[in-house]
């Protein structure tokens, strides 16, 4: 069966030693595909080096492209529309989504009106040409609700999400999906159990953010997309479920958003 990591960071420094190990590591676990996000336009030829090089170890790469807003102090919103420009316009890189993109109010960068003009140009980028953000949420659910409903856009995912289970529904309300990731294998998140065991199975999509976010097993080291099945698993178990049954309704999801990857 299908397994997709619909959030991953190929291009990261943590995989530059070894990403054919990492990718052939993450097929042995089975996982068939990952989506791999962007950051920076600065950083978009690496990513794309580094997806050939995940697809020729056997996995299933597919792209989505965008300026995270963590770089805020160094793209401008029109060099992130240009960005996009050219790779919708360049041979065969089809990307599925539009992100890494979103907001973060936890202190990475003071700059809020920058961040707002940054997201929302690409968040319109987006809905212009009828792809979905991969949405960055820190401390900031409220605003990033506040432009979803008033631009038109194609729906999407809201990735590592902090809020509370009112704004996951009203993410859920304007067509988003939410990610699950290794933030669900933590014995004491019982905010986020909870928030997973409440929310409509047909919104959940799975996601590893590695290198990032390891889960509970991997406290302190670099999480890999093969590390997904633990994930699943967690779910599985909260939800109170066979995973077989699980992933089969997680994998409807994954394809109502993406297409075939
Ligand atoms: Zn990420």
């Amino acid at each position: 069966m299908e397994l997709i990591d619909t959030h991953c960071h190929l291009e990261a420094q943590a995989f530059a030693e070894d990403l054919p190990a990492v990718a052939a590591h993450a097929v042995a676990q089975g996982v068939t595909a990952v989506v791999a996000m962007g950051v920076s336009p600065a950083d978009f030829s690496a990513q794309a080096d580094a997806m050939a090089v995940a697809r020729s170890a056997g996995l299933r790469v597919a792209a989505a492209y965008g300026s995270h807003p963590w770089w805020v102090e160094r793209v401008s919103p029109e060099e992130a529309v240009d960005a996009l420009e050219q790779v919708r316009a360049a041979n065969g890189s089809n990307p599925v989504a539009v992100g890494e993109i979103g907001l973060d109010f936890a202190g990475k960068t003071d700059d809020t009106d920058r961040q707002n003009a940054l997201f929302v140009a690409q968040l319109e980028w987006a809905g212009h040409h009828g792809l979905p953000v991969i949405l960055h949420e820190r401390k900031s659910a409220d605003r990033l609700l506040y432009w979803l409903r008033r631009r038109q856009h194609a729906g999407g995912v809201v990735h590592g999400f902090t809020g509370s289970l009112q704004q996951a529904r009203q993410f859920i309300d304007q067509g988003l999906y939410l990610g699950v990731g290794g933030a669900i294998t933590h014995p004491g998140a019982h905010r986020t159990h909870q928030m997973m065991r409440e929310l409509p199975l047909d919104a959940l999509v799975l996601e590893t953010d590695a290198p990032n976010q390891p889960g509970h097993a991997h406290r302190g080291e670099r999480n890999l997309p093969g590390y997904l099945p633990e994930n699943l698993a967690a779910l599985a178990r909260l939800r109170d479920m066979e995973e077989g049954a699980l992933l089969a309704q997680i994998n409807r999801n994954t394809r109502r958003l993406f297409g075939d990857v």
